[in-house]
């Protein structure tokens, strides 16, 4: 196995991922429903990853493609969901908690926390207002989709405020796939060191 070069980042890196909203059935809960093969699980505000392929080893292992994984910056995410089938998709930033391995495009990781969902414009093209039922759903978990208010007229609605309020406070959720922009350097200039390239 290949020897990594340790890193030690003064505060957690940052990320980005595309995924979708969702509430559960019950509205006691919201997650998101990632775009790549663990998609079928959705994952809380904050959140462990498993492995995917029920293998017995912590993710993200260097020899299994399991664990979280979230791209570097947000032009990287903003270029995905503009690139075809994610256009309706959320771009999420996030603080990458625990262990993580480093790509060039980006890093998987162990555990994470979402700190701003950036939520797809409405299918008119207006900034989202608020969530209604995306009419897709997970077991247990419905699919929430971002409307202005006169598309949303006559549908059953989530407020923004309300997602963030069911997810426990912390999460902001901003109309928009707008780069407001990390007052903060991003995860390139914290920690020493070089990990794995591929
Ligand atoms: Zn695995
Ligand atoms: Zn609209």
């Amino acid at each position: 196995m290949r020897r990594l070069p340790r890193e030690r980042p003064a505060e957690p890196p940052r990320g980005y991922q595309l995924a979708h909203p969702v509430l559960a059935e019950d509205c006691g809960r919201i997650g998101f429903a990632g775009i790549t093969t663990g998609g079928a699980q959705p994952y809380g505000v904050v959140d462990e990853a498993r492995c995917q392929y029920g293998r017995r080893h912590r993710a993200p292992a260097l020899r299994c493609d399991c664990g979280f994984s979230c791209l570097h910056t947000f032009a990287q995410a903003f270029a995905l969901a503009r690139s075809g089938t994610h256009r309706r998709a959320a771009i999420l930033e996030i603080a990458v908690l625990g262990p993580y391995i480093r790509f060039e495009r980006g890093m998987r990781h162990a555990r994470q926390r979402v700190r701003v969902a950036r939520i797809a414009p409405c299918g008119c093209g207006r900034p989202p207002e608020v969530f209604v039922d995306a009419g897709w759903g997970r077991t247990g978990w419905r699919g929430m989709s971002g409307r202005c208010g006169d598309c949303a007229a006559g549908h059953g609605q989530v407020s923004f405020e309300d997602f963030v309020r069911i997810g426990g406070g912390r999460l902001r959720v901003l109309p928009g796939h707008r780069d407001t922009g990390p007052a903060r350097p991003g995860p390139e200039a914290v920690g020493g060191g070089r990990g794995a390239r591929r």
